[in-house]
């Protein structure tokens, strides 16, 4: 089979390298080069973010947990998994995605930071994308996929390419390209700071100030974050910026002093579900299987929505 995959982002991308795997005809079509898109730019620690159904996201997450911790195990660049602490002011619900992550424990009293009252401890993965993305793009191509670097206005200017199936995986733009309107932006500031010698992950999804979140990575640990939902606006904000800093400093208080690196802002493809389902009515005789709407979860359902993807290709 001929498959036409829009979008060479996390979503693109594992689509792709699946469909390749099993031997179909694969043609990625994507306006940015990876490195440009908007899961190169994520903190893309494994936890599931702003994004829907939620038996859905269990399940995908799930199967994308499984497939990232066997390739740390193997030694895939850029993939770790990492010991994570989430930290409470007061005792939390059962959280929908321990059951993913397998060993949870509670966190002792010693392990928490001052202020907080209860914490979860679990190890997930971390995947660093400036190193990921590249290494997947090239299992891609080396396994003989091929790509064009085209930007479309509509996804029925993909028909040129004669394909037996479209899948849609084009992130923010994918909606606005198929006439779905329930598509939005949701803005993500995060720093990039100087390393000083962190290797667990923390995070407080709870914080006055807004989410904290402390990711360290090789060269550097990643301090998030904002979740602006409707808002496209991709300028750094100086005062987001010292706001992320001093709540992570509530977790780590060595970061208070540490060099920042560069601030970033990116727009998570927000939807109030994963749109994963096959469209045979869209364009005349080919059928578009879409993939699109992951928020703040992409990598953390990647793989897992990839899988389903495929099948719905035929
Ligand atoms: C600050 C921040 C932190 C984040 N942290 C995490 C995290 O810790 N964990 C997590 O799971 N997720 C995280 N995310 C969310 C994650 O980045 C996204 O869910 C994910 O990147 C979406 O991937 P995608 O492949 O669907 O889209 P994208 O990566 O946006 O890729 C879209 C692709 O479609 C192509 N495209 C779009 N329009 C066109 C067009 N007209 N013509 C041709 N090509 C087109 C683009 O060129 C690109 O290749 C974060 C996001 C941000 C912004």
């Amino acid at each position: 089979m001929r498959v036409v995959v829009l979008g060479a982002g996390i979503s693109g991308l594992s689509t792709a390298t699946l469909l390749r795997q099993r031997g179909d005809d694969v043609v990625l079509v994507s306006a940015h080069a990876t490195e440009a898109t908007t899961s190169h730019l994520a903190a893309a620690v494994w936890f599931p973010t702003s994004a829907g159904p939620a038996d859905k996201v269990a399940s995908w997450g799930s199967t994308t947990y499984d497939v990232l911790a066997a390739e740390a195990e193997r030694g895939v660049p850029g993939v770790v998994m990492r010991e994570s602490l989430v930290v409470y002011r007061e005792e939390p619900p059962p959280q929908p995605w321990a059951a993913a992550v397998g060993d949870i424990r509670p966190a002792k009293a010693d392990e928490l930071p001052a202020g907080y009252s209860h914490g979860l401890r679990f190890a997930v993965p971390l995947v660093e994308m400036p190193t990921y993305l590249p290494w997947l793009y090239r299992q891609y191509v080396d396994g003989g996929g091929h790509q064009v670097v085209r930007r479309i206005d509509a996804l029925h200017d993909l028909l040129d390419l004669a394909p037996d199936v479209i899948v849609n995986c084009g992130g923010l733009a994918a909606g606005k390209l198929v006439g779905d309107t329930s598509t939005y932006p949701i803005r993500g500031q995060i720093v990039r700071v100087v390393n000083p010698g962190l290797s667990m992950s923390m995070r407080d999804e709870t914080h006055p100030a807004g989410r904290a979140y402390v990711h360290p990575r090789t060269n550097d640990c990643i301090l998030g974050g904002t979740l602006d939902a409707g808002v496209w606006d991709t300028t750094v904000d100086d005062e987001t910026t010292l706001s992320i800093i001093s709540r992570c400093s509530d977790l780590v208080p060595a970061l208070a002093g540490t060099a920042v690196i560069e601030a970033l802002v990116g727009l998570r493809p927000g939807r109030p579900e994963v749109r994963l389902e096959r469209d045979d009515e869209l364009l005349p005789g080919v059928p578009v299987v879409h993939n699109y709407g992951h928020g703040g979860s992409g990598i953390t359902l990647g793989w897992g929505c990839a899988a389903d993807a495929v099948r719905a290709c035929g």
